[in-house]
């Protein structure tokens, strides 16, 4: 062979090597890559057909090095070439198998927040007060003596003033300053807002309160009320009942009955406890309502004269009054047996209030 011919099978492989390299930055896909693998360097590639070339007798021992090297340099430039061209499109398919695994599974939802369910049963409460004409207002969780028992004609011999029994007093900085506590109902928000007002006027006072109670399936140290308070001239026992029974019609359905049953509280005379009837078993008995066919839900009554002389309102002043627990109601509403599991920020628990 002339050294003519080994310049012209030079120049055959740096045109493969090109061609090559032009073919590789097409190919898109594995498959191609590997399509040209087989082509340049595969047993009946390219390639070999130069490397033949060596077995056939007809090179000088001294142009068979020569081309021998050269081969052998093609084709570690070529494997270098296809090798770094696969692990390009490895590495893109790598990050987009990362983002997309699977289509079809369903995607992770983000944690939404919602309202707890005593908040939820707070705003439905309040929610048919106000299509009533109430205004909401609220109070103070830390009160005073006065505002909390004596301006609601409770005596300080009444037990409920008794401290580590019914009412969380909270530690004095000095012994001269009067004594103060977490309230042990929402009523001292009525006082308050007595105190700043002339009647005619309706509220509704939403509000945690808190009694040193132990805690079991259905009491806590803490829980919620709903207080309400309405003064003007001429209203009757009659505008109470109607009141509390549009209210329970709102939240139990339209043929939910109430029941009044005579009762004693301070701040209120006469004074009534309002029994529902059994929303499980529509009055029969159930185990619900240990078979009375009733179900208690809330206190109320005729605003007692000693609380408006409190806030200084004239004689004759008329008014009524009703409070309830927040926590019963819900209980009752979404069929819950324990009132610890409101407070335990069990998640699944409260999830299942949507
Ligand atoms: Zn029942």
């Amino acid at each position: 062979m002339e050294p003519l011919e080994i310049g012209r099978i030079e120049q055959e492989l740096e045109k493969l090597l090109s061609d090559t390299a032009q073919a590789l930055s097409k190919a898109d896909q594995p498959v191609a890559v590997e399509e040209i693998r087989v082509k340049t360097l595969g047993r009946r590639g390219g390639l070999n057909q130069f490397f033949n070339l060596l077995g056939q007798g007809v090179l000088t021992a001294e142009e068979k090095g020569r081309l021998g090297q050269k081969l052998n340099a093609v084709k570690q430039k070529l494997e270098q070439a296809i090798q770094e061209r696969q692990k390009k499109l490895d590495k893109t398919a790598g990050a987009r198998a990362s983002v997309s695994e699977d289509p079809t599974l369903p995607g992770i939802l983000p944690q939404g927040g919602r309202l707890h369910p005593i908040s939820q049963t707070i705003l439905e409460i309040l929610t048919i007060f106000q299509e009533i004409g109430f205004s909401v207002v609220e109070g103070f969780e830390g009160e005073t003596e006065f505002h909390n028992f004596d301006a609601l004609n409770i005596p300080p011999e009444h037990p409920s003033r008794t401290e580590s029994f019914d009412t969380f007093y909270l530690a004095k900085e000095r012994d001269a300053e009067p004594s103060r506590l977490l309230r042990s109902h929402t009523s001292p928000m009525q006082i308050r807002f007595m105190q700043g007002r002339q009647p005619p006027f309706r509220i509704v006072v939403p509000g945690r309160v808190f009694r040193p109670d132990a805690v079991d399936a259905s009491h806590c140290f803490q829980f919620h009320q709903i207080e309400g308070l309405a003064v003007a001239p001429g209203l009757t026992f009659g505008d109470l009942k109607g009141v509390l029974t549009v209210w329970a019609r709102g939240m139990f359905g339209s043929q939910t009955r109430l029941r009044f049953r005579p009762h004693y509280f301070p701040f209120t005379e006469p004074s009534a406890e309002v029994d529902l009837a059994c929303i499980f078993c529509a009055g029969k008995g159930c185990r619900v309502c240990g078979q009375k066919g009733w179900l208690e839900i809330l206190g109320c009554g005729t605003v007692h004269p000693a609380v408006f002389k409190a806030v200084g309102y004239p004689v004759g002043t008329i008014g009524f009054a009703f409070g309830m627990g927040v926590e019963r109601i819900a209980m009752l509403k979404f069929g819950i047996e324990d009132i610890r599991l409101f407070f335990e920020n069990d998640l699944r628990f409260l999830q299942q209030f949507p």
